[in-house]
């Protein structure tokens, strides 16, 4: 229902938490939260409300890029295990979803026999997907991406982490929406300019088909046929 990531500042688990707050009203069952920093990472997830998700976090990390989410279940109960980030069973992807994938099943029977998967979500299996192409196939990370959003049919906004990679996030959105601000020093993507006013009013508008790869200083984006694209920054003010 909400997403918010930051790469490339060590306030990262202040203002994603933050920015799930402002996403509070949009209404959610569950939550989650993967930071990193110098190596070391955490996963924390919580089916109630920001607050406890908070809570929770080792108190020393503050992270420096991380993915945050706020759940509304389409597919699977809320629970931990359905609340996102989902990860691969390698667990070295981990991704965060807003919309619904409706052929799920299908690629779940057709691509993904013989994975064993820990959540009922539509979700996980986009991040089983990439982790396949990327670990079995040997493609990189950005091509295990881009195939996988080609066999993607429904809606979504999405971000991933490579665990090998944290230099920089995969963004991708069709039919739900997606921003990539421009912050002082970093980048921050989010659903909803909501989540990110007091940190930029500049953004990158990500059209359906579009994925980008985000760092603290680049902003890559290309359509659905891998082409670069150039998206013009827009201004969104808020007020507050
Ligand atoms: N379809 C996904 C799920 O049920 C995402 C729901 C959402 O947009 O929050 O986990």
């Amino acid at each position: 229902c909400g997403i918010v990531g930051t790469i490339g500042t060590s306030q990262s688990k202040n203002i994603l938490l933050k920015g799930l707050e402002r996403l509070e009203y949009r209404g959610y069952d569950s939550a989650g939260i993967f930071l990193s920093e110098d190596g070391s990472d955490e996963l924390v997830k919580s089916v109630g409300k920001i607050a406890d998700l908070e809570e929770q976090i080792a108190p020393e990390m503050s992270g420096t890029m991380g993915i945050a989410h706020t759940r509304w279940a389409t597919h699977g109960q809320p629970s931990i295990e359905n609340a996102h980030p989902q990860f691969s069973t390698s667990e070295r992807f981990y991704l965060v979803h807003n919309g619904v994938i409706s052929n799920f099943t299908q690629l779940k029977e057709q691509e993904l026999a013989g994975t064993t998967f820990v959540s009922q979500t539509d979700t996980e299996v986009i991040v089983q997907l990439i982790a396949k192409f990327v670990e079995q196939d040997g493609l990189t990370t950005l091509a295990a991406f881009q195939k996988t959003l080609g066999l993607l049919e429904g809606s979504y906004a999405l971000m991933l982490v490579d665990k090998e990679n944290e230099e920089q996030l995969y963004v991708a959105k069709n039919k739900s929406p997606m921003l990539i601000g421009l912050a002082n020093g970093y980048n921050i993507v989010a659903s909803d300019a909501l989540a990110t006013f007091d940190v930029t009013d500049q953004y990158l508008e990500l059209h359906d088909g579009d994925f980008a790869v985000v760092t603290k200083t680049t902003v890559s984006v290309f359509d659905q046929d891998g082409q670069d694209v150039h998206r013009a920054p827009i201004t969104i003010k808020i007020d507050h």
